[in-house]
């Protein structure tokens, strides 16, 4: 039985497990830090500990710090949410030896899978498809351009322990080869503490599409069927939804066995990830596992009515999945928007501040997860999404309005944030009928008249 969680996050995913634990009957301790004092997360939570100063890695990056505040109030878990410390090895092991349960995989599973190479091993000996690309990471520069002409260009290069879109770069010829190879092992190691690169192909167009897994202590692995994501820019997400408006029954099914069989391959254990990329015939590859709750994942809640949170701490408590395969259906179409401050006219740079006016859309079919109100002030040390807009209805084009409602209705006054740009994708026909790939945002913004994004306040 867990009593009481520390959550070792900021932000709308701290305020998310919070709120289930409450649900649970489970006590609840944020850690926070210096400038995360006004966050709701920290007012709503049973216990709050401040950890230390604004910048990540003076406080949500401090184990030592956060295992301290577990041990002063006598926590038996933590939940990581994402980013931060969630696919931290060490910290996964730290919390075990101090006898914590770590709301996760084993921590050697984070290890295994957070390398990309190791993960693409692990699944591809399973039985999984993954890109064309080589075997481990690649030591120097002459080895990775001959795996690169042999699988012809033009290929990506990524960072072994790559996340958020970093320390990825394309190479179009042997020409720019070593130039981004040189440039992808300085942001890998800058951001990441790990050089180690491997190249894969790349894809030209693909959808990003991803299956949400579910497995406990006792061998039960569940899917929750797939969110799409292939609207990104820069390699991040910007708009997530579920169902694929790509995928049939058929490759839904076999795409979703192919998910099971990763996760079982990886020995896996709570909520995770399995992402494709699938190009225009159908043909769908392995890129890499998640091994936490991501972003995303309401979508995924609003189309099961299952709550991942709370199956995250069922599964930690050692209990059984609390629903079965075939107990799963999808019957209802859902779609996030990641509202962020920043300013989509001017390269979409960071516009952190304090808010002023702030009015959440609500009604029937819309869901709004944000830790921010009228007053409170954007950081700018951390990422800048401040809320996660869900619609959802029983289609996709019943989805698709109400999001395009509940963006009009959204006020968020004193800072830029990204709400326009979103109308325009969310009233954008490409969009509409379900054709966006991975590089949709791209071709958008190419074509997309100067001023259109600006606010009309
Ligand atoms: P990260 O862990 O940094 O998010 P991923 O491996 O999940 O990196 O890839 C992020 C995105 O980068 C994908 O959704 C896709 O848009 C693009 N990408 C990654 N690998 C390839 C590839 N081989 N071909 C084309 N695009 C790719």
């Amino acid at each position: 039985m867990i009593r009481k969680i520390l959550i070792a996050n900021r932000g709308e995913i701290a305020l998310r497990i919070v709120r289930a634990c409450r649900e649970l009957g489970i006590q609840t301790l944020a850690v926070y830090s210096e400038a995360d004092e006004q966050s709701l997360h920290v007012q709503l939570a049973d216990e709050a500990i401040c950890i230390g100063p604004a910048s990540g890695a003076e406080s949500y990056l401090r184990a030592d710090r956060i295992l301290s505040a577990a041990e002063i109030a006598d926590v038996d878990a933590i939940h990581p949410g994402y980013g931060f410390l969630s696919e931290n090895e060490e910290f996964a092991e730290q919390c075990a030896s101090c006898n914590i349960n770590f709301i996760g995989p084993k921590a050697e599973t984070i290890g295994k899978m957070g390398d990309k190479a190791m993960a693409r091993e692990t699944v591809s000996k399973a039985g999984v498809p993954i890109i064309p690309g080589s075997d481990g990471p690649i030591e120097n520069e002459k080895d990775a351009i001959k795996v690169a002409q042999k699988i012809g260009f033009p290929v990506i290069i990524k960072a072994v322990a790559g996340g958020g879109g970093r320390g990825m770069r394309i190479a179009h010829n042997a020409v720019s080869f070593a130039k981004e190879f040189q440039s992808a092992r300085l942001e890998a190691t800058k951001a990441f503490g790990n050089g180690a690169l491997y190249v894969e192909k790349y894809l030209e167009n693909p959808r990003h599409i991803e299956f949400q897994v579910l497995a406990d202590k006792h061998g039960n692995v569940i899917h929750l069927g797939e969110r799409d994501c292939s609207v990104q820019r820069r390699h991040q997400k910007v708009i997530e939804e579920a169902p694929s408006p790509f995928l049939d029954k058929n490759l839904r099914t076999r795409m979703g066995k192919a998910a099971i069989k990763a996760t079982n391959a990886a020995d896996y254990v709570n909520a995770g990830t399995i992402e494709f990329l699938v190009d225009s015939k159908g043909n769908f590859y392995f890129i890499e596992m998640n091994t936490r709750i991501q972003v995303e994942h309401a979508v995924t809640e609003e189309v099961t009515g299952i709550d991942l949170i709370k199956e995250q701490i069922n599964i930690a408590s050692g209990n059984r999945l609390s629903i079965s395969q075939k107990e799963i259906t999808f019957d209802k179409h859902a779609i996030e928007c990641r509202i962020c401050a920043e300013n989509p006219s001017n390269g979409f740079a960071p516009s952190p501040g304090t808010i002023g006016l702030y009015y959440a859309p609500g009604g029937h079919g819309v869901r709004v997860d944000s830790h921010v109100y009228g007053g409170y002030t954007v950081s700018p040390y951390y990422d800048s999404m401040i809320a996660k807009l869900v619609t959802y209805g029983r289609t996709r084009k019943i989805a698709l309005d109400r999001m395009y409602r509940a963006l009009s209705e959204y006020i968020i006054r004193g800072i830029d944030t990204n709400i326009e740009f979103l109308k325009a994708i969310v009233l954008d026909p490409g969009f509409r009928q379900g054709e966006a790939t991975t590089s949709y945002v791209e071709e958008f913004l190419a074509r997309a008249p100067k001023d259109v994004f600006k606010k009309s306040q």
